[in-house]
């Protein structure tokens, strides 16, 4: 359950941030996340309400923006998504080649918080 830790990470870099700019409430979050960090956007909802809580983030929105994991073959440099069920089988739907950089899916990125 790596979901906790992230929720309370998020809530702690908004919150930072809207004291900065002297808000009194945190109304909406928007987060990208790469699919490759595997969070269960449920369990992230759920322990967002329960970081939240209390707090001037209370009743606030959290919207996940899910980014796709893709790689990049080494061979032609065709870039194509991963199928994370059997990512150990994939390769390149161009030249066949199996070895690649991985381009998007480890994303961890605050996009913006509205404040008021
Ligand atoms: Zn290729």
């Amino acid at each position: 359950m790596h979901e906790l830790p992230f929720a309370k990470s998020i809530f702690n870099t908004v919150v930072e941030k809207a004291r900065q700019n002297e808000a009194e409430r945190i109304v909406r979050v928007v987060i990208e996340v790469g699919a490759l960090r595997d969070f269960v956007p449920e369990i992230v909802q759920k322990y967002w309400l329960y970081v939240t809580r209390g707090s001037m983030a209370e009743g606030s929105l959290l919207e996940m923006k899910e980014i796709p994991a893709t790689v990049r073959c080494r061979d032609c440099g065709t870039t194509f998504p991963v199928n994370m069920t059997n990512i150990k089988e994939t390769c390149c739907p161009k030249c066949r080649c199996d070895m690649g950089t991985l381009v998007t899916g480890r994303e961890l990125r605050i996009l913006g918080i509205e404040i008021r």
